[in-house]
């Protein structure tokens, strides 16, 4: 959207579940798939701190019940290890979860560094796997650039040779080829994000917002090199 265009329905709906108290998004489920994935998001990226146990408890119960679209049961499952450091339940989810963003995503924020999974990725990028989709092997390169010196030059060599991606992609290649290719000493993480996302607060439209986006300061990228002032 430019500046100068009004905004969609879709657009404007997307703000106001974002003005939504913690409490009334995890109570009121929309039937639409597209509706239920923006309210994890909020939960799991913008409101992930006022969860305590019982709200999870309530999560969990709603992802059981069958009233939640699959692929959204998939991403808070994904987004919940991350939150509570559980590898055992991300690996639940593999091999089938392994070639989804989310799960990719998941497995860099947790930097699992497992052989069977490296092996999938190598795939992913390579092109050879079924399910080569741009957003999953742009994951896979943002999720090797997490674990760095830890999958080493092969990995560098991986994105150099098989990731092209669009300009934007550029900084990202760069990156990562970056991150496997020296010592880990020499990075810091971003102290500004979460895994890439910050809480952004917002006025919204008659009452403030408390939505996510990309890291202003990492651009996404949650190292950076030590010295570099951000
Ligand atoms: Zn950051």
């Amino acid at each position: 959207m430019s500046a100068a265009e009004p905004p969609t329905a879709l657009e404007r709906r997307s703000a106001a579940l974002a003005t939504w108290s913690t409490a009334r998004l995890l109570r009121s489920w929309p039937r639409e798939p597209l509706w239920q994935r923006r309210i994890a998001e909020l939960l799991l990226f913008a409101r992930a701190e006022e969860l305590d146990a019982a709200a999870w408890r309530r999560l969990q119960g709603l992802m059981a019940s069958g009233r939640i679209d699959e692929h959204v049961v998939f991403f808070v499952r994904c987004r919940g290890a991350v939150w509570q450091r559980d590898l055992p339940t991300l690996l639940e989810l593999f091999p089938a979860g392994c070639e989804y963003p989310d799960w990719i995503r998941a497995a860099g924020d947790l930097a699992l560094a497992n052989a069977h999974v490296l092996e999938r990725w190598e795939a992913l990028l390579r092109g050879r796997h079924y399910a080569s989709l741009s957003a999953s092997r742009r994951e896979v390169v943002l999720s090797l650039g997490k674990l760095g010196a830890v999958v080493g030059p092969y990995a560098a060599e991986l994105c150099a040779k098989y990731y092209v991606g669009d300009a934007a992609d550029e900084a990202l290649r760069a990156w990562t080829i970056a991150r496997c290719t020296t010592p880990a000493t020499g990075w810091v993480a971003c102290g500004a994000c979460r895994h890439g996302v910050v809480v952004e607060h917002r006025r919204g439209w008659w009452r403030a917002a408390r939505d996510f986006t990309v890291c202003a300061i990492c651009g996404g990228r949650p190292w950076l090199p030590r010295g570099v002032r951000a």
